[in-house]
């Protein structure tokens, strides 16, 4: 078992072609769903023994975060999940409405039997629901501060997954910049953390597999989609966005489309002024 290792190879930052996101944590804040929604999620296959397991476990995250899950048969659920494909991976929140195929996948579980042990699917559903709710891995924390052996890591991950360098630098190696992100402590308890043996440090720290949502984890999902959610339903509900450009000149447009991404804009588009490019961060609040 020390050496089967099962890894989640999400495309996560680096796949998303946007060097300058934000995230908190290792939470992407352009792919957090709309506070307080409740997302359809749909089977694409499975045998009902297995589907039934994966929906209880990812209600879990419901009891924290302010986002339901609606497991149903609805044709638009943004959520869907299959057991076909290879591997167990899940597209980084709202980026699954970029699938718009309604039989493709958004969610996958390679390896999810009726036989499988109960931790392993306590792990592997929380984690990929942890995704398919904006989370990125946690090893790729800023300050994760992990001591890799580089070449041992490249090793394992070539023999163990396949992996050749460059996958695995990006899935594992390669920590986010810290200029691009707002973090708190890593978490070494996080459900979004993969296990590291020790022979892939230098000083021997390792970490085991996380099987339960952490006591940062609920603390962090609950502030990024809070039940007190005054500010972000009023944020959200408004579909205002500002812009700045690089010229300076920030821009006003409402997305009347909010709710459903669809592209239905306001027409006008107004500019508020210049010279907003001297700020490096500009929030904006009210009804
Ligand atoms: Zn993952």
């Amino acid at each position: 078992m020390a050496d089967e290792i099962k890894v989640c190879s999400v495309p996560v930052l680096s796949d998303s072609g946007q060097a300058s996101d934000e995230f908190s944590l290792v939470g992407v804040s352009a792919f957090f769903w709309e506070n307080g929604r409740t997302l359809q999620v749909r089977f694409l296959d499975g045998v009902p023994e297995v589907q039934s397991k994966v929906e209880q476990i990812a209600h879990q995250w419901s009891q924290f975060a302010n986002i339901k899950f609606a497991f149903g048969s609805d044709p638009h659920a943004e959520i869907r999940i299959s057991f076909q494909r290879e591997g167990s991976w899940s597209k980084l929140g709202r980026s699954a409405l970029e699938v718009t195929d309604p039989n493709e996948p958004t969610m996958n579980f390679g390896w999810l039997r009726s036989d499988t042990p109960d931790d392993e699917y306590s792990r592997v559903v929380l984690h990929e629901f942890g995704h398919a709710l904006g989370f990125a891995h946690e090893h790729k924390h800023p300050e994760a501060g992990i001591k890799w052996n580089r070449t041992a890591v490249i090793d394992y991950y070539r023999q163990t997954q396949g992996w050749d360098e460059e996958k695995t630098v990006r899935n594992v190696l390669h920590a986010e910049s810290k200029d691009a992100t707002q973090f708190s402590k890593f978490d070494r308890d996080s459900i979004m953390l993969y296990a590291i043996p020790s022979q892939l440090t230098t000083d021997g720290f390792s970490v085991g597999w996380n099987t339960e949502l952490s006591e940062t984890d609920k603390q962090f999902v609950s502030e990024i989609y809070p039940f007190d959610s005054d500010r972000s339903s009023h944020l959200a509900a408004t579909g205002v966005i500002y812009a700045v450009k690089p010229d300076g000149t920030l821009e006003w447009y409402r997305h009347k489309g909010w709710q459903d991404g669809s592209n239905d804009w306001a027409v006008d588009v107004k500019v508020i002024g210049s010279g907003w490019n001297s700020y490096t961060q500009i929030f904006s609040g009210g009804i």
